[in-house]
This record gives C-alpha cells, structure tokens and sequence, in this order.
C-alpha cells in the first residue's frame, strides 16, 4: 500500500466534525480545484480535511484555500451509478463498469475478469466483517461505493499510479491510495509467466482456475492485501489520515491476505500460517533481532518504510499481529477498538504510541519473550 501522506501538518488539530457541506475553492499542484464535501477536521492553522461525495480526501492548508464558504445541507455519497459515470468520464476511452453490491469496478479488460474480481472482494468483504463481529467489533457498511480500477496490463497499469500517486510508489501488482480512496490493479491472467499454452480467460471459472495455480497465489494474494487495505478503511476498522500505526495496518493485512479461491461461501483460510513471512522473521532472529525490535517497530513507521529494513519490518509485523490475535485477544480488540476512534491529521509521537500500547497489553520485555517463544512454535 502507498501510505504516504501528502503532507504531515505540524500543528494539532481540532476535531471539528461540522455537518452541512463546505464549497472550497484550493489550489493543488498548481490547479484549481472546486471541492463541495464534509468537513471532517479544522486544523488550528485552518487548514482542512475534507471528503468529498465520491470518498476522496482533500488536506488543503491555509495557502491552497481561495474561497470557502459552508451550506447546512448534509453530504449526500456518490451513488454507484453516479461513481460509475464519474470515472468513465475520467478515464479514457474503453473502460467499462461493472457494479457488484459493494464495489464499482471500472476495467479496461475482459468483462469475466471484472466478474472474477468482483466476487473475489465481496467475499472478502463479508469475511472481513464476520471475522470482527465474531470478536465483539461491529463494523460498518462502507458510506461510498468501493471503487477499483482494472487494467488490461501491467503497463497502463503502472502509467497511471505513478499520476496518482505523485511521489509514491505502488506495488507492481495493486495498490489501495487513501487519498482517492480507490484500489487499482491490472488483468494478472494477462500475465506470461502464469499462462500455459491454450489458455482462455473468459469466464470467471476458467479465470478461478488460472489464478488457483500455486505460480499465481503471490500475485493474487497482494490484490486481496489491497482489498484489505480498502475495506478496513471504509468500514470502520480505521480511519484515513489518522495516525494508524503501520505495523498494525500492514500486519493486519498480511493477515489477511490467504487467498481462498475455491471457497464461494467464505474465506476459511483467513489468519493462516504465512510461511514467507514466518521464514523471513526466523531469519531476522537468529541473524540481526536486536534487543529493542519490539520497540522501535511499535514507536515509528521508519522500519516499515524505509527499503533496506521493510523486508524483516514487515515479517514481524505480520507475526505480531498474528501473535497479538491469537494470544491477546481481548486486549487486541481493545487497541483496535481505541485506534479506530482515533481523529485525523493528530500524529502521535514515538512516546505517545507505546504508552498506548503499554496501556493495552502491559510490559514490552515480558511480551517480547512471549512473542518470541510463541513464534518459534509455529509451523
Ligand atoms: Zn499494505
């Protein structure tokens, strides 16, 4: 996921949920935008946080903001089909929609691929959501319709989130923005190195059965990440533009991530052994763990983000998440229960994000040693 804000205001915010809808005329990279959407943050240097009825986000400061003036009417969310004219007439010629009950998929490729990807999410969709209410978390339907956008090929693909996302780069195979609020991917049945000769993909059987093969399960595996991504931040579980620790974000999606193809019903295979991750941490612990692991994973997102440290960051977040759920789980449900109330735009320092660790599941040094030993058992 390309996580990186825009930018990071300095100064505290604050929480100023107003209702109505702001009209914000800004300037952003040298346009000028017209905003109508909901207030959901006045930073005390009045700047904003804005979503707009199609789920974007806008975070103008003082400087971008030319006009603003506020209406009492209440936001009204985009419409699926709204959403759906919307990005047609954004995007060039040859996208197509296809709308399942939680998602507008815009592609640019084979109608069963859209078909393919539309059930693959709403059964993570649904999954998602029982998985947190069979622990005591209710969560909600997403306000905005989800949006993904499909592309033919790795290529277009890329050409269009190196636009989006100015600065940031996604994954070569998908990536959730939390500016725009949309996932975008490309056709991985297109992709050489997963075909056999006499390969069709036209329905959404034959596509389950390409995408089934152990070569293609990498790949599938970082679409239903992104998709994780997407729903977490739609339905409750965490809030855009807070401060989410990304430990636990990415953890948490990796959790996630199994795919569970042959599985129409469900997703049974949610919080499996991931065993690229479980190998990479071991490696990390007999080679280089230091002592304060816990901790500076815990304090900041710069392992998590910087390149040569990500790789082990990752690993560990992923079997602490695991670990947390399994081992902690009351105490886990209660962080993410504090962490999803959390408000935009107010970033807590290194300080700050252990004490509220400290707070849910005590003494770092005694769960470190818990964590490592329950970790080593794992096969
Ligand atoms: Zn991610």
């Amino acid at each position: 996921m390309p996580f990186r804000l825009r930018f990071i205001p300095l100064l505290l915010c604050l929480a100023a949920t107003a209702s109505g809808v702001e009209r914000v005329v800004l300037k952003q990279d040298g346009e000028r935008h017209t905003v109508t959407g909901r207030l959901l943050v006045t930073a005390e240097d009045g700047g904003m946080l804005i979503v707009g009825p199609d789920g974007k986000l806008w975070n103008p400061s003082p400087e971008d903001i030319i006009s603003h003036e506020h209406d009492d009417e209440p936001m009204q969310a985009l419409s699926a089909e709204e959403q759906g004219r919307q990005l047609l007439a954004e995007l060039p010629d040859g996208f197509e929609i296809h709308h399942t009950q939680h998602y507008v998929i815009c592609y640019n490729t084979s109608r069963g691929y859209a078909q393919w990807c539309g059930s693959l999410f709403e059964r993570l969709y649904k999954a998602f959501n029982n998985f947190w209410s069979r622990r005591g978390f209710r969560l909600h339907d997403s306000e905005f319709p989800l949006v993904a956008l499909v592309f033919g090929d790795q290529k277009s693909y890329a050409d269009y989130v190196r636009r989006e996302l100015t600065g940031g780069a996604g994954s070569i195979v998908g990536c959730y923005s939390l500016r725009s609020n949309r996932m975008m991917m490309y056709d991985l049945t297109g992709v050489e190195t997963l075909r056999r000769p006499g390969d069709r993909r036209a329905n959404p059987a034959q596509i389950e059965q390409m995408l089934s093969r152990p070569e293609a399960e990498h790949m599938v595996a970082t679409v239903v990440h992104e998709a994780t991504h997407q729903i977490a931040f739609n339905c409750g579980l965490q809030t855009r533009y807070a401060d989410m620790p990304l430990w636990f974000s990415e953890g948490l999606a990796i959790y996630f991530e199994t795919p569970d193809l042959n599985s129409t019903k469900g997703w049974r295979t949610i919080g499996a052994v991931n065993h690229g991750r479980l190998a990479t941490f071991r490696e990390y612990q007999r080679k280089s763990r230091p002592a304060d692991s816990l901790t500076t994973l815990l304090a900041s997102d710069d392992r998590m983000r910087d390149s040569e440290q990500a790789v082990n960051a990752y690993a560990e977040a992923w079997a602490l998440n695991y670990f947390l759920l399994r081992q902690r789980p009351k105490q886990y449900l209660a962080y993410v229960k504090r962490l999803s109330e959390k408000t935009p735009l107010i970033w807590d320092d290194a300080e700050g994000r252990l004490r509220e660790f400290r707070q849910a599941f005590g003494d770092l040094q005694a769960l470190d040693a818990d964590f490592v030993k329950q970790t080593n058992k794992l096969r």
